[in-house]
């Protein structure tokens, strides 16, 4: 394979293979971007079916990484590891502690924290060989589950989209259709709930979904029918890839503002959304609140200067959402560009 020509290396500084037979460990690190901070990125740990999709997988995450810290305003750069297992099957103690002496052998150039198959006890077992780790519990020395911040965040991104789209920010009444209420989704129905608004919500898991409609009031759909729900905001906050080619000529929505991180099945995506007259709040943006949550975590900044660092995610919104329209621009794009001049210019 060519690395240098593959599609999604984004001149990474730095892509490590890492290998430990006695413990069955391949993971690989990409470092994408320093320029800003030492980079952040969570630990996946998944069964790819092939060492190129590890490979591609970890240059994408690293780059939106990196494009996510700066939107946040971090002191972060873009990074992410990849480790090549069955989280169900082949996690044990062992194979944590050899992914933390690769991530030390980085030399705190890379910092990890929970990804998909990883959670807040793994990164304790990892921080046991290394400091390079945040996004800790509290009992472990950290800030705790940062979902509540993200949460925060896609409120905001909400507001935003509600201010330029149906003129106010006052969500009271608003509609708006949450796909996925597990942490991030659940903390988002709370805070929605809470401003007055309307909400539809669905979820393949039948445990969260009754729970929220418990807390809230909101109406429950098939996970697949949300796509159709006439409402305000659609918010995804499951798995990526939810805007698609099937999805994107059904919704009937004005904005779509949430958490799942790469929303979009591809950068096309974002354009045949903006065609359909609907505003995409950028996935990396919107979801930056866990981020600046394990920033302050890292630094030790005062944990009460998160939420406010959060709430200014509102005023990013409504940056790359005026720079789209002045630049006839879908907003991915606005954002992508917006977030390569904050890294030439030093955040
Ligand atoms: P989670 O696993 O707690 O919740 C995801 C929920 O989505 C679960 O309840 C799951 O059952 C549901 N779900 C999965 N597939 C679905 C489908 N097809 N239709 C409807 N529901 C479905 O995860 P989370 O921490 O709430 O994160 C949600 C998303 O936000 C993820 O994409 C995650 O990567 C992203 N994100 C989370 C954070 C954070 O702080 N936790 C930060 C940034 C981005």
């Amino acid at each position: 394979m060519e690395l240098f020509q593959a599609d999604d290396y984004d001149d990474h500084e730095e892509v490590v293979f890492f290998s430990d037979p006695a413990v069955g460990l391949k993971a690989i690190i990409a470092i994408h971007s320093t320029t800003l901070g030492p980079a952040l990125g969570g630990c996946r740990m998944w069964p790819y079916a092939s060492d190129e999709e590890a490979l591609r997988d970890v240059l994408r995450l690293s780059r939106g990484m990196t494009y996510k810290a700066a939107m946040a305003r971090v002191k972060l750069g873009g990074g992410k590891s990849v480790v090549i297992a069955d989280s169900h099957e082949d996690k044990r103690p062992e194979l944590l502690h050899a992914v933390g002496r690769c991530i030390d052998k980085l030399g705190g150039r890379y910092i990890t924290g929970e990804d998909i198959g990883t959670n807040p006890f793994d990164m304790a077992e990892i921080k046991s060989q290394t400091p390079n780790v945040s996004c800790l519990r509290k009992e472990d020395g950290g800030y705790g589950d940062p979902a509540p911040m993200t949460a925060l965040g896609v409120l905001q991104s909400i507001r935003a989209g509600a201010t330029r789209v149906l003129g106010s920010t006052d969500l009271k009444g608003v509609h708006v259709a949450v796909q996925g209420v597990g942490n991030v989704g659940a903390n988002l129905c709370g805070m929605l709930h809470d401003e007055g608004a309307r909400l539809t919500v669905c979820d393949v898991f039948a445990d969260n979904l009754d729970k929220v409609v418990a807390a809230t009031g909101a109406t429950a759909v098939e996970p697949d029918a949300i796509f159709d729900v006439e409402a305000d905001i659609l918010a995804p906050c499951a798995m990526g890839g939810s805007l698609n080619d099937d999805t994107i000529p059904r919704l009937n929505v004005k904005v779509v503002a949430g958490a799942a991180n790469n929303q979009l099945g591809s950068d096309k995506h974002g354009e045949m959304i903006r065609d359909r007259g609907i505003t995409y709040l950028p996935d990396y943006v919107t979801n930056g609140g866990g981020l600046i949550c394990c920033s302050a975590e890292w630094y030790g900044t005062d944990p009460d200067e998160v939420t406010g660092n959060v709430m200014k995610i509102y005023d990013t919104c409504l940056e790359i959402l005026d720079r789209a329209a002045a630049s006839d621009m879908p907003t991915n794009i606005a954002s992508d560009m917006l977030a390569r001049e904050r890294v030439t210019n030093g955040g």
